[in-house]
Parts: C-alpha cells; sequence; structure tokens
C-alpha cells in the first residue's frame, strides 16, 4: 500500500480578482509560486506568510491543465478498481464549482466533474477484453439531512444504513446506469437543476450544502480462463462554503445550519488529517458526520483523495482565506 502522503493530496487554487473588486481597487494578497509549491499571504501588519502544498495554482490555471495535474491518476485508478474522491473546499465564491462543475461552454471552461466522464467513456471505448458497467447517483447533504438530487420525491431525507458486505450505503438512492459521455451529462444536468430550484426556493442552500457526484465503474475481465471483477468509485464532492456564519448575519434557523455544515465540515479536516498523518491504529473519526460516514470507504486505505482549497486572492478576504489555508494545510 502507498504511503498515505501519496494517498491525500492537497492543493490551492486561487481565483482571479473580480470586476467588482477590481472597480473598487482592492489588493491582491496572495502571491503563487508554483515551482515552489507554494502560496505567500500578506497579513494586514504586511507580514509574509508562506504554505507549502502538494500542488498550487495561480488564477491563470486553465481547466485541462488542473485536470491533467490533479484528476488524471485519481481517475485511471478507479478505473483500476480504487475508491477516490475529490474535494473542493473554501469560502463561497472562490472557486470550488468553478473547479468542479465549470461551465458547459466553451469547452475549455469545463470542469472536473464532465471532464473526468470523457476520461472514463474514452478510456472504456478503447480498452480490449472487457466489459464495464457505469453507474452514478447524485445527493446532497444539507443539514445532515440527505436529499436524491435524482430521486422522484427529491424532498425525501434518505438514511444512512450499514451493511456487513455493502459497509455504509444512502437507504433507497438512486442508481443509474450510464453508457456515454450523454447520459451521464443528462444525469448530471437533472441533478444540477434540482440543486438549483432548491437553492431558489431555500434562500441559496447551494453554498450550505455538499454535493456529492458519484460515479462506480464496474470492469469484468477475463483472466487466464478466470473472470475477474473489480469496482472502483469515484466521488467529486463540491462542499459547502466554509464561511463563518456570523459573516452573514446569521441567527435562530440559519445559525443552527451553519453550525452543522461546520460540524461536516470540521468532521471531514479531522478524518483527513489522522489519515494525512498516517499513524497507523489511530482512531478514525468517520462516525462524526454524515459527510464523513458516506464517504469512509473512500477515505483512507487503499484510495486516493484529492482536496482542492479555492482561495480568494482579496485583501478583504484574509481571514477566511488564512482559514482555508490552515484547514488545508492540516490535511497534508
Ligand atoms: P464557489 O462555488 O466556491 O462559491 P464559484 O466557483 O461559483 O465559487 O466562483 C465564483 C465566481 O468566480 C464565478 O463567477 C466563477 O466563474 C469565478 N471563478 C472562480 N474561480 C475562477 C478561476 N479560477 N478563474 C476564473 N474565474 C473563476
Ligand atoms: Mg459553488
Amino acid at each position: 500500500m502507498p504511503a498515505s502522503s501519496e494517498t491525500i493530496k492537497v492543493v490551492v487554487r486561487a481565483r482571479p480578482l473580480n470586476s467588482k473588486e477590481k472597480s473598487e481597487n482592492r489588493s491582491s494578497i496572495i502571491d503563487i509560486h508554483e515551482e515552489d509549491k507554494q502560496v505567500v499571504i500578506k497579513d494586514p501588519s504586511g507580514m509574509d506568510k508562506p504554505f507549502t502544498f502538494d500542488h498550487v495554482f495561480s488564477a491563470t490555471t486553465k481547466q485541462d491543465f488542473f485536470y491533467e495535474e490533479c484528476c488524471y491518476s485519481l481517475v485511471e485508478s478507479a478505473l483500476a478498481g480504487y475508491n477516490g474522491t475529490i474535494f473542493a473546499y473554501g469560502q463561497t465564491g472562490c472557486g470550488k464549482t468553478h473547479t468542479m462543475q465549470g461551465l458547459s461552454s466553451p469547452d475549455e471552461l469545463r470542469g472536473v466533474i464532465p471532464r473526468s466522464f470523457d476520461h472514463i467513456f474514452e478510456a472504456i471505448r478503447i480498452a480490449e477484453g472487457m466489459e464495464f458497467l457505469v453507474r452514478c447517483s447524485y445527493l446532497e447533504i444539507y443539514n445532515e439531512d440527505i436529499r436524491d438530487l435524482l430521486g422522484k420525491d427529491p424532498n425525501k431525507k434518505l438514511e444512512l444504513k450499514e451493511d456487513p458486505n455493502k459497509g455504509v450505503y444512502t437507504k433507497d438512492l438512486t442508481c443509474t446506469v450510464v453508457s456515454n459521455e450523454e447520459m451521464i451529462n443528462e444525469v448530471m444536468e437533472k441533478g444540477l437543476k434540482e440543486r438549483t430550484v432548491a437553492a431558489t426556493a431555500m434562500n441559496d442552500t447551494s453554498s450550505r450544502s455538499h454535493a456529492i457526484f458519484t460515479i462506480w465503474v464496474e470492469v469484468s475481465e477475463v483472466v487466464e480462463g478466470k473472470e475477474m471483477f473489480r469496482v472502483g468509485k469515484l466521488n467529486l464532492v463540491d462542499l459547502a462554503g466554509s464561511e463563518r456564519q456570523k459573516k452573514t448575519g446569521a441567527s435562530g434557523d440559519r445559525l443552527k445550519e451553519g453550525a452543522k455544515i461546520n460540524l461536516s465540515l470540521s468532521a471531514l479536516g479531522n478524518v483527513i488529517s489522522v489519515l494525512a498523518d498516517g499513524k497507523s491504529g489511530k482512531h478514525i473519526p468517520y462516525r462524526d458526520s454524515k459527510l464523513t460516514r458516506l464517504l469512509q470507504d473512500s477515505l483512507g486505505g487503499n484510495t486516493k483523495t484529492l482536496m482542492m482549497a479555492a482561495i480568494s486572492p482579496a485583501d478583504y478576504n484574509f481571514d477566511e482565506t488564512m482559514s482555508t489555508l490552515r484547514y488545508a494545510n492540516r490535511a497534508k
């Protein structure tokens, strides 16, 4: 089994200053040194604080480059029968969805999720002597409740169950068989639409929910007269915004909501931090949140994880950016 430092990769990607920030003459407090894999943030007193990661990406990074550098090998592993997860973490508005989803056109703006579809089905087309079955699901965790973005009733709360053979699974979750890029894209679009409907009705829940697109790739192959069978699973996760709730003036229900989201994000941070430590025998607190329970079989052990931390370069985001860099730094 490879060392844990190879199975968990942590990278940072900065977005550009947006037009509003430019018009307000906001300054950038972030320097990205790609060759040194270093992000340097300037604190309000002008002091430089450096952080080193497995990779750092500046605001000019193209989607295809990000995919090739960070995601290609992880998706290859899923095709080879291993489980893997790609997380996008960070403050709302810093590029989580841009990285995971991107835009459907022009082509070069497509994100990790649609690129992984092309990758998987291209690999299947060129593979010889193997049979494939690809299935996918799309769910959202909001307030520690699980909703099926592909289900007949998306408001129904799904339960997590545990089975000696299946491990942890989501009961009644829609799992759709897809046989090409067009089909899986349609499934994704359906789920995205459901997310948007809910977000509009409930005051932008999308920034406060975790969206998990999962792809199972089953392969059967006859080796020396014997049928071999393997399943890889790829989880593509657009996490809830990591910002502190007080900044948005939340109270009552909203505050509770914020606290729960932070519970899932901090539980994930704790799990990844224990895994990244690489000390065997240490308790891994998977059970502390729905997110970590659900992803238990794809975190640690023989799996690959990519944590992409999205950051803003703007001076007024200093506190949130610092908190994102610290979170990502713990996961190394
Ligand atoms: P989040 O999902 O983290 O809330 P988004 O991905 O929606 O943030 O990004 C907010 C805005 O910034 C979007 O308009 C997006 O297109 C833009 N943006 C984010 N990251 C980048 C990037 N790396 N390059 C160009 N634009 C970006
Ligand atoms: Mg988003």
